[in-house]
């Protein structure tokens, strides 16, 4: 694995180390799917809804199939019940998300029942590898996809809607993109924390070529696309199992350099054991790599991280985060963690506290434990935190995060921040910070021929709340 252990509090090896050079090819067709036939004159062709919950690789695994059945002559309907097709992209994660999946399903049984014809699919993590219970459990589900196993629709719509798929599936890139998008770069996870489901849904981990990705991100730039999100489970050990065994830092250099087409590109999420001083260095050097690093900690006592199978102490993450911080100027920091887990006691919470407290995160996903099916942490341990002890522990976080953040906040008055404008809400611009912070804005006198959509702005911050800034152009 292209991975190093997390550094220890001696002083930090030089960072600059040369990178193998990587080749670019300029962007090559990638693989369409048949179309479906012409619709009769009058008659509109059949219309196809994604609902998607869950992280951001269920978002762009959803705007792939969007594009592929888009691609097929498929339109897109406003709501599920306008289409003939409809897919429900799952997350597992938690207990409440996998709720508003079932929910879903459960809504959309008359809908699929009342005519024979219509198409409803579940995928993503609910789908395990066997699929015998969930076939049972929804007779009337059509097609069960594992992330990003798009054939088993492909053929079924291949079938009812006489679409010549053979052999077309491939990283299909989304058509009409947003002005930011996210790019999958390795699926699956070979950690195993005791407390998720992800290995077990999503498989070991696989990575894509680099060429193929600097190819597709220069596609999305041609497409209209200023950054780009790389995403992964793990992105830090990207590239181990490939020939070569090139790392993310090798990948970020081929992407900023293959495209310069691309203002911004950014990466997550990480892990601490695999977060390696090449990384970190690509990061500092890379102008258009974006310093933002999400680092998840989970807990910040030894014993519960232990118990967690994460690998890595407090001491070891504080120290990660210096040297990040180090050799990043400004970079913002955001984290991941979980409040509750099993037999966690008040003073190993505290732990966690001080965590967030001492190290003032630029964002913090904090999230109640919920047990996994077929987890270790399921099998092992017993479920002892009280619910509503886990919702007093979350909401002490909430509250230690927002008086951070309002400090923070509040010193960007008066800078002033790139933005890149990826649209508007209420009649101001929106666009995020290289930190990656929301940012409100108004412009004074004539925007340029075209709108800011998409451009770089300069943002005088003039107002600022702990979760957005407000600003003038
Ligand atoms: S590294 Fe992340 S995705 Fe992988 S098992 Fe741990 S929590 Fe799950």
């Amino acid at each position: 694995m292209g991975s190093n252990p997390i550094p220890s509090a001696s002083p930090a090896a030089p960072l600059h180390e040369p990178m193998p050079p990587t080749t670019f090819q300029p962007p090559q067709p990638l693989p369409l799917l048949g179309r479906a036939p012409e619709p009769a004159p009058g008659a509109e062709a059949p219309a196809y809804f994604v609902w998607t919950v869950g992280c951001q690789m269920n978002t762009a695994d959803s705007e792939r199939l969007s594009a592929a059945l888009d691609g097929a002559g498929l339109r897109q309907a406003r709501r599920p019940q306008e289409a003939d097709v409809v897919v429900l992209n799952s997350c597992v994660v938690r207990q409440n998300a996998e709720d508003k999946v079932v929910g879903m399903l459960t809504s959309l049984k008359p809908w699929r029942e009342a005519r024979p014809g219509r198409t409803l699919a579940l995928m993503g993590c609910m789908v395990g590898p066997k699929k015998d219970g969930l076939r049972r459990t929804y007779p009337y589900v059509d097609a069960f996809m594992q992330p990003q196993d798009f054939q088993p629709l492909i053929d079924l719509l291949g079938e009812r809607l006489g679409i010549d798929a053979e052999g077309c599936v491939g990283p299909f890139v989304p058509g009409n993109p947003s002005v930011t998008t996210h790019v999958p770069i390795i699926h699956g996870c070979d950690k195993f924390c005791t407390f998720c489901i992800i290995p077990y849904r999503r498989g070991r981990e696989v990575s894509r070529p680099v060429d193929e990705l600097v190819r597709e991100c220069a596609m999305l730039a041609a497409r209209g696309v200023k950054e780009v999100t790389l995403l992964g489970q793990n992105v830090d050990s990207y590239g181990h199992d490939l020939p070569g065994a090139p790392d993310l830092a090798d990948l970020l250099e081929a992407v900023h350099d293959g495209v310069p087409e691309l203002a911004r590109i950014r990466f997550l999420t990480s892990h601490p054991n695999d977060m390696s001083d090449r990384i970190i260095g690509a990061v500092a050097r890379l102008p258009r790599v974006m310093e933002n690093v999400n680092l998840p900690f989970q807990a910040g006592n030894d014993e519960v991280l232990a118990r967690m199978k994460r690998g890595y102490t407090n001491a070891g993450y504080r120290a990660l985060v210096a040297r990040i911080r180090e050799n990043v100027p400004g970079v913002a920091m955001v984290t991941d963690l979980i409040v509750g887990f099993p037999g966690e006691t008040e003073a190993q919470f505290e732990d966690t506290l001080a965590m967030v407290r001492d190290l003032r995160f630029d964002k913090v996903h904090a999230a109640a434990y919920s047990t996994r099916p077929n987890t270790y942490a399921q099998r092992r341990y017993d479920d002892d935190v009280r619910a509503d002890e886990k919702r007093r522990r979350l909401k002490a976080i909430e509250a230690a995060q927002e008086v951070i953040l309002a400090e923070a906040n509040a010193a960007l008055v008066g800078s002033t921040q790139e933005v890149l404008a990826d649209g508007r809400k209420n009649g101001r611009w929106q666009g995020r910070t290289r930190t990656g912070k929301l940012v409100s804005f108004d412009v004074g006198g004539a925007e340029p021929q075209g709108g800011l959509l998409g451009q770089l702005v300069s943002v005088c911050i003039t107002a600022a709340s702990p979760w957005s800034l407000q600003g003038a152009a």
